[in-house]
């Protein structure tokens, strides 16, 4: 007889508010990539820095903010700008990116100032402090972090930061930033869900080969830091194609 699983799919948004909730329950607290700098030298005893990229689905970002709602904590929510999968000032998208910020979420730029350098001829430093100005005006916000997006030029838009700080930008920090006053990545365990249908995870800056244990297995471990990258477009209802 053959068998057909009744909950095939792991990356559901059910299935992470669950995730949530088992963390929430192991006493971890929650806060944004800015706020892990402000109250970096008094951590909570369990930490969870809790990363939202926005790679191509500013509506099932929408549903991670109703979790976030539901279980009354808050993340960064990285926002692209230049993608061709989505205008950030559409009807709906303007909409729902208001209304992160609006419910407390912290709003950062999910930079890809390399790759706009590169297509445009333009100094990447004007690109970055260009984007910056833009989304301040257009959200009513300050851009107070920047994640460099990992995209399909080949160049990576991380190398931009190799010899340059983040405050001569007037941000706090850069997602991957070494600095002391973040260097999160190679402080914390990093989890991310950036491979689609499964998880990967770094302790202190060193892949774990072969750990694919949720977000939750890993915190039912106890690690005082987790740095926690989710991307809005990995979660569905029932199937990745909806
Ligand atoms: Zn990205």
């Amino acid at each position: 007889m053959n068998t057909v699983p009744t909950k095939p799919f792991r990356f559901t948004f059910a299935g992470l508010e669950t995730e949530y909730r088992a963390v929430l329950g192991a006493g971890y607290e929650f806060m944004t990539c800015a706020d892990f700098v402000r109250r970096k030298a008094r951590l909570p005893v369990r930490t969870v820095v809790n990363r939202v990229d926005i790679d191509y689905s500013v509506a099932r970002a929408e549903r991670l903010g109703e979790i976030f709602g539901r279980l009354g904590i808050k993340a960064t929510f990285f926002v692209r700008l230049h993608a061709r999968e989505y205008n950030p000032l559409s009807f709906e998208n303007y909409r729902i990116i208001r209304a992160l910020a609006d419910a407390g979420h912290e709003i950062g730029y999910h930079s890809e100032i390399v790759d706009c350098a590169a297509i445009w001829g333009e100094p990447a430093e004007d690109c970055l402090r260009r984007d910056i100005d833009l989304m301040n005006r257009a959200f009513g916000i300050r851009i107070q972090g920047v994640a460099s997006h990992g995209g399909m030029t080949g160049l990576n838009n991380l190398d931009f930061w190799a010899d340059r700080r983040p405050d001569e930008f007037g941000l706090l920090y850069e997602a991957y930033d070494r600095q002391p006053g973040f260097n999160l990545m190679q402080e914390g365990f990093y989890v991310s869900d950036s491979e689609w249908t499964r998880w990967k995870c770094y302790d202190r800056g060193r892949l774990v080969e072969g750990d694919r244990r949720s977000f939750a297995e890993h915190a039912a471990d106890g690690h005082p830091l987790i740095y926690l990258l989710i991307h809005s477009d990995t979660y569905f209802d029932r199937h990745f194609y909806e």
